[in-house]
């Protein structure tokens, strides 16, 4: 898979946004899904996927669908900066395996970044479900407050 293709039905963000498989979910709307990342990068890693653009990569997506994603990210990275005080936060998007892309459905990463820390490597160590679950119910609380 690269940055040209077919966009395929069967990658797992579709299944998770079909409710085919599971995720921590924080945020969902008709047109978008934000849940963690289950192989965080850093504490609160989250994605942003668009539920309504068969889109592989932001090449494939409409503006409308877009503009929809970019809205909720930045709402998002509002909710995380503020409960987990990070020192700073990566918004970050991949086109393409050569440019580390894995799954293809376009999606927005969102990586707080904590002073002093390295980070993890991509996509690689599956988090305690445990924590993922706390973390899940940190952040639904503070983004009802
Ligand atoms: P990318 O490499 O930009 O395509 O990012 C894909 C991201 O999806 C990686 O950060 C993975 O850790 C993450 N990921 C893969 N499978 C799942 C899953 N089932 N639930 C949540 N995140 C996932």
């Amino acid at each position: 898979m690269s940055l040209h293709g077919t966009y395929d039905a069967q990658n797992i963000f579709a299944q998770i946004i079909r409710g085919e498989a599971p995720c921590y979910k924080l945020y969902e709307d008709e047109d978008v899904l934000a849940f963690l990342d289950v192989f965080p990068q850093s504490y609160g890693h989250c994605l942003v996927v668009p539920k309504r653009a068969a889109a592989r990569n932001i090449l494939e997506i409409d503006a409308d669908n877009l503009a929809k994603l970019m809205a909720v990210v930045q709402r998002l990275t509002r909710v995380l900066v503020d409960e987990l005080e990070p020192a700073g936060v990566q918004v970050a998007q991949f086109n393409g395996a050569p440019a580390g892309q894995t799954v293809f459905h376009l999606h927005m990463h969102i990586v707080p970044r904590y002073a002093g820390e390295t980070l993890g490597v991509h996509a690689s160590v599956k988090a305690d479900p445990a924590a993922l679950a706390q973390l899940q119910a940190r952040l639904l609380q503070r983004m009802a407050s």
